[in-house]
């Protein structure tokens, strides 16, 4: 037995492949294309276990992944591969639709090949589990209630609408061929991992190196946050038990304005790593052009999978974001690592200073 796990060099990915293999001896094989968000150096504590193999590969090469399946029989598929940063699909959508769907896609013909072959009780037992987000179903208003899972799909991004279009080829391969499928949506993650583009570790590590800490717009931009190893306990938790064709939210109850969470970021690093002259990090916040199109507010209604799956989160978002700074303080050599190359590139493009 085996799982075959997308995109599991990347934030999510591999923290659910290191917390896959620290609770199971079932192995893992690993499929990455490396892009400018995918990091063996996530997973260097895994040199030397036999119970994961690496392949990098593009999950739309068609003869790779149906390689794949054949040789390594996996018992699931979990789909985490993807181009994930709003920012970049606004500047350059084309590699989002051919990730993100032409890939799904790919991934769908290849799974469906696969599992026809499979015998009746290896059929009965395969499933493939999609990773979408809180994003494809649009902005809400301040007082709507949160998503749940019977909201309309409103994406509003090129990064949203092509995350929506992976959701639906999902939910058809089951309608028509009854590929039994799982998807979850989740909201905003955070922790160990994460590349600094995003807010979270942006602000980290422009505040340790005494950046601006670009907010944008008016900072009021609502998101719920969840703890990555939280989201990775819910993965698991639907793939174990998960009802086939079903999609699950995932969210930690968390709302919170992007302001509120990077100034939260400043108050605990100001008790880690006080600042020699004794000022506080917020006095580095500054406020940029606000991003085109972006939504003002999302929020998990996260009820089915908890009562459904009886599945929580573990950590409130105080508990979450200290553990997420003391990491980044922990390892800088990781942080330095991925501050090269595309990344400064891609910053001094966005913000004019790297
Ligand atoms: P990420 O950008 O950190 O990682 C994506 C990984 O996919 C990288 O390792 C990259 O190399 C790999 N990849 C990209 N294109 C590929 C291809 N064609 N073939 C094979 N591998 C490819 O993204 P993440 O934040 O870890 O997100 C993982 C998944 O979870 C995505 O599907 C994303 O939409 C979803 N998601 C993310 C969040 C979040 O807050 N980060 C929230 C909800 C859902």
């Amino acid at each position: 037995m085996a799982i075959l796990v997308t995109g599991g060099a990347g934030f999510i990915g591999s923290n659910f492949v290191l917390d896959w293999l620290a609770q199971s001896k079932e192995p893992v094989i690993n499929l990455d294309k490396l892009t400018y968000a995918g990091n063996l150096g996530n997973l260097v504590s895994l040199e030397g276990n036999s119970s994961h193999v690496f392949v990098q590969g593009d999950i739309g090469d068609r003869s790779l992944v149906s390689r794949l399946l054949v040789e390594y029989k996996p018992r699931a598929i979990l789909n985490f591969a993807a181009e994930s940063h709003v920012d970049r699909s606004i500047h350059g959508p084309g590699e989002f639709i051919q990730t993100n769907i032409q890939g799904t896609f790919n991934l769908l013909e290849c799974t469906r090949e696969y599992w026809l072959n499979l015998d009746e009780q290896a059929k009965c037992n395969f499933r493939l589990l999609h990773v979408s987000t809180d994003e494809v179903y649009g902005t809400l208003s301040p007082d709507a209630p949160a998503f749940t899972e019977e909201h309309a799909y409103e994406p509003n991004s090129p990064y949203s609408a092509s995350k929506a279009a992976s959701d639906h080829l999902v939910r058809a391969w089951h309608h028509t061929y009854g590929l039994p499928v799982l998807t979850t949506n989740c909201s905003n993650n955070y922790g160990p991992y994460h590349f600094p583009e995003k807010l979270i570790p942006l602000m980290i590590v422009n505040a340790l190196a005494g950046k601006p800490l670009p907010v944008y717009g008016d900072g009021m931009q609502i998101r719920d946050w969840l703890y990555v190893k939280d989201h990775c306990s819910a993965i698991r938790r639907v793939l174990s038990a998960g009802h086939v064709g079903e999609t699950y939210n995932v969210g930690g109850w968390n709302e919170m304005p992007n302001i509120e969470i990077v100034k939260t970021v400043c108050t605990i690093l100001d008790q880690l790593r006080p600042k020699p002259d004794g000022s506080s990090y917020d006095t580095q916040i500054c406020y940029v052009q606000d991003r085109p199109g972006h939504d003002r507010r999302y929020a998990i209604d996260a009820r089915k999978i908890e009562r459904e799956l009886g599945w929580k989160p573990e950590e409130t978002f105080e508990t979450g974001i200290y553990k997420t700074i003391r990491w980044y303080l922990d390892n800088p050599q990781w942080v330095q690592d991925v501050q090269s190359g595309d990344y400064r590139e891609w910053v001094g493009k966005q913000y004019g200073s790297v």
